[in-house]
């Protein structure tokens, strides 16, 4: 027997990956109500936040799945043609490139507040998917036939099945009782947009410089996003530098390589810290995005991963729904679960791995780093999987 209930799908956070989550589900005939705690003058500003997302093939196809690739300004997609690691001081030692390869592009960058704009604006075109903004969900009480969704200040909301887009900082996850293994690296991304005299060549660089590390990722035009990440003490000094001195400390960086190099807009800053969740699941619930897995940002991974666990989580619930069945029920949710978990948890074990390697300037450690990127370089079956990795679709 079916219960009554509000929603089928109640999703709690309207960022990237939960409004990604409600598109797949568009034009089903199941009723979703996405829950955001911002106000709508926040939901419905896109300002740059200067987080400039790398996506591979495979997402750029589950966009295109959504309906949402081609509300993508295509003079705001930047392709990654070639992609160049550097170490210590050395010259590139591990590099990947499109060249003599049927793909125009290792990975397209974009801006996340455009993703976003393109997500909200495409959410609200569909009558089956509702939006409730300047509201906090507080709790998820479940029963084994439905869930109940505790707000701030208002009634509370029952649904077949809650999914947590919550963040990596995801309090309803804590609330559920799902364990989760946090890394805070003790560190400091600083990020800002530099136009500069000279091409970049569509060309992404990562360099493990001693002390910190520094990446640029290039934008349309001559114009790049430069990624600093520092230790939490160094951030007031970089922050509390002038323009001139900035754009001079960025431009000695990259040894002139882009000629003088000019800050665009402001600078922004992130805490580095990154989280996977213990298991995805629950009865009646299931966790996405960050808040399953939010992975360090050094391998671009973060986004790519949130659409890759909900396109399987929304495929198995659509399956569901045609043969008429309860889309919560815990064996849909287990399916989900194993279909994801373990190239998550691979990835982000492996990702925390690399930057604890490429972050160690020890005595040992250094030349152990430049033998990883030679072997990577040299041995052909491993600068195929990567490359594999980012481009198959
Ligand atoms: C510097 C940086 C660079 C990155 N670069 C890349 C990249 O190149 N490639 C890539 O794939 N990924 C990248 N990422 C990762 C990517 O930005 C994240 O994976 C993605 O934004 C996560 O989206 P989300 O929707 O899961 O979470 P969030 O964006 O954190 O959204 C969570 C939402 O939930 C809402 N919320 C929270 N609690 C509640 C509540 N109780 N009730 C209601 N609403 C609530 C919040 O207001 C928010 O809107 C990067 C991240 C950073 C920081």
């Amino acid at each position: 027997m079916q219960t009554n209930v509000d929603y089928d799908v109640v999703i709690v956070g309207g960022g990237p990956s939960g409004l990604s989550f409600a598109c797949s589900l568009r034009n089903e005939n199941l009723k979703i109500l996405v829950i955001e705690k911002s106000s709508p003058e926040c939901f419905n500003t896109f300002k740059p936040d200067g987080r400039e997302i790398a996506l591979t093939h495979f997402s750029v196809n589950i966009l295109k799945k959504m309906g949402v690739w081609d509300y993508i300004p295509k003079d705001a997609i930047s392709k990654i043609k070639d992609a160049k690691i550097i170490d210590g001081k050395s010259g590139p030692l591990l590099g990947f490139t499109t060249k003599h390869q049927r793909i125009d592009a290792l990975g397209y960058l974009v801006s996340n507040h455009l993703i976003r704009k393109v997500l909200v604006e495409k959410v609200k075109q569909f009558k089956n998917i509702h939006i409730k903004m300047d509201c906090v969900v507080e709790n998820v009480i479940r029963s084994n036939d439905s869930a109940l969704v505790c707000l701030s200040g208002s009634n509370n909301i029952s649904a077949k099945l809650v999914v947590a887009a919550d963040s990596r900082f995801s309090t309803i996850r804590r609330k559920i009782g799902i364990p989760a293994v946090m890394k805070d690296f003790s560190k400091v991304m600083i990020i800002a947009k530099m136009d500069h005299d000279r091409s970049h060549n569509q060309t992404a660089l990562e360099c493990f410089l001693y002390g910190r590390t520094v990446a640029l990722l290039p934008l349309v035009g001559n114009c790049s996003s430069i990624i600093m990440t520092v230790s939490t003490e160094q951030v007031d000094s970089v922050l509390g530098l002038n323009d001139e001195q900035f754009n001079q400390m960025i431009t000695q960086l990259f040894k002139g390589e882009l000629g003088q190099m000019r800050q665009v807009g402001e600078r922004c800053v992130y805490p580095l810290i990154s989280v996977h969740a213990q298991t995805f699941i629950s009865k009646r619930f299931a966790l996405i995005g960050d808040a399953a897995v939010g992975m360090h940002p050094v391998t671009a991974h973060g986004f790519n991963l949130g659409l890759k666990g909900q396109d399987i989580l929304a495929g198995l619930i659509k399956e569901q729904n045609s043969k008429g069945r309860d889309i919560g029920l815990f064996t849909v949710l287990k399916h989900y679960e194993r279909k994801f978990i373990y190239l998550t948890r691979l990835l982000y074990f492996g990702t925390n791995g690399v930057v604890a390697l490429f972050t160690n300037d020890t005595f040992f450690a250094k030349p152990i780093r430049k033998i990883v990127l030679k072997v990577a370089e040299h041995f052909p079956p491993v600068k195929l999987l990567i490359t594999q990795h980012l481009t198959n679709s």
